[in-house]
């Protein structure tokens, strides 16, 4: 199949800005002492509480080896901690300790330099630049690229496009409010995986009433 120029030039830039963000976030994370994939361990302890190593592993898209050598040394730091799920004694969970929480907190989710180029866009580039973002991040999902995140489109509480208002036609019926393109979630704590049928339902209103 022939490659058009315009997937080539998207590419290249998704890859200069890939190589931008990691290289923002090993000096980051060397800063703490950490490695990135410690500090995204930490990151996703803070933003969804204790979990068990393989789901981790599932969400970060490690090895199972990687993601054991990385919460062994956060838990050497002080940083996590281990203990039983209550839900099944023979199963640990790792978890932030408040130190970990500190180090997190000292931490830029968005580097300084991309918050300021970000602030050029106009706020509908801004918003459509999410809505293709979502697009492209749920393609992958789909053909199994990358681990399932918890978007917006995938959610169970989400209703795209039922309100009239253009700047505001999704609802989220987790908080029972509107919302626009803008204030699409790439990464939800309230998500809930909507069943097979009701996502492809709830991506088609999105995508079709585009
Ligand atoms: S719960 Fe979160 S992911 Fe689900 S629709 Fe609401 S904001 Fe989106």
């Amino acid at each position: 199949m022939a490659i058009d120029e315009t997937d080539r030039q998207i590419a290249t830039a998704l890859s200069r800005l890939s190589l931008f963000l990691r290289s923002s976030g090993w000096q980051a994370a060397a800063a703490k002492g950490l490695t990135p994939t410690q500090v995204e361990i930490l990151s996703h302890l803070a933003r969804r509480g204790p979990m068990r190593g393989a789901a981790l592993a599932r969400a970060l898209g490690v090895s199972a080896a990687t993601l054991s050598d990385s919460a062994a040394a956060l838990v050497a730091k002080g940083f996590a901690e281990r203990h039983a799920d209550p839900a099944d004694g023979r199963a640990m969970l790792l978890q932030l300790t408040p130190e970990g929480g500190q180090a997190m907190a000292g931490m830029p989710s968005v580097p300084a330099s991309l918050q300021t180029a970000l602030q050029g866009l106009t706020p509908g580039d801004r918003a459509a630049m999410l809505r293709a973002l979502v697009t492209i991040i749920r393609g992958l999902q789909q053909a199994g690229a990358i681990p399932v995140q918890r978007m917006c489109v995938t959610c169970r509480h989400f209703r795209p496009n039922i309100h009239s208002d253009v700047a505001r036609p999704h609802h989220c019926a987790f908080v029972d409010a509107a919302f626009g393109d803008a204030k699409l979630r790439v990464d939800c704590g309230e998500h809930e995986e909507a069943e097979d049928r009701e996502r492809a339902r709830i991506w088609a209103r999105f995508h079709d009433a585009a």
